[in-house]
């Protein structure tokens, strides 16, 4: 073989190898974008406890089942992130800018209800006050889902902010993709801690199950 040939058929190989590993590379990104991305958003944290009954402090449920449902995510295949893992002051910013930034499929935040009224219990689900089909679709699959395990009442799929349908959540209308907040029951209503706390495994099932049907 000639010096030229020789050349020639290293720099051959050497462009094949290079296009098989561009190729390798953009499957790959191309496979792992494809997998679902829940944001998951524990609701309130650090400085912020959200309601309290008791010692018993709303940030500190929230951060467990968020936690538990993330987990079960991950078991069936999806992407999670978490606006926060930890005890930590987190801003409502910081919390839909993350997600915007990650590229999120959708986002939800988990959160726990209190009134004055002792004897309100149960359930629901906020969405942002334009009603958008996907929101709805998402609160109410999960809404379902925990209805089955059984959770006091289900009050439903509610728009806007508490007391003005215009207004939103600042979770709901900053994020980017489709989303909704919880409210896991009422912290001032004692069957509806005591439902959450036996029932917890079976509430992060349920969410996850809602979550994964409206991927
Ligand atoms: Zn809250």
């Amino acid at each position: 073989m000639n010096r030229k040939r020789k050349i020639i058929l290293i720099v051959t190989a050497a462009l094949l190898g290079a296009v098989a590993v561009g190729a390798g590379i953009f499957l790959a990104v191309r496979s792992h974008s494809r997998v679902p991305l829940v944001c998951l958003d524990a609701g309130h944290g650090g400085k912020d406890t959200g309601a309290v009954s008791g010692d018993r402090l709303e940030k500190d449920d929230n951060l467990k089942m968020t936690l538990a449902v993330g987990r079960i995510l991950k078991e069936e295949g999806c992407r999670v992130v978490y606006t926060r893992k930890d005890d930590s002051t987190v801003s409502l910013e910081e919390r839909y800018t993350l997600s915007n930034k990650k590229k999120a499929t959708m986002f939800v935040a988990i959160h726990r209800n209190s009134a004055e009224n002792e004897s309100a219990n149960g359930i629901e689900a906020w969405i942002k006050s334009t009603e958008p089909a996907p929101d709805k679709k998402l609160a109410k699959n999960i809404l379902r889902q925990l209805d089955k395990v059984g959770f006091g009442a289900n009050r439903g799929v509610s728009v806007g902010y508490r007391g003005d349908k215009t207004k939103n959540y600042a979770v709901n209308s900053g994020t980017n993709c489709k989303s909704c907040l919880l409210e896991l029951g009422f912290l001032s209503n004692a069957e509806d801690n005591e439902r959450f706390d036996r029932n917890f495994d079976a509430y992060a099932k349920a969410i996850a199950k809602g979550i994964m049907q409206s991927l």
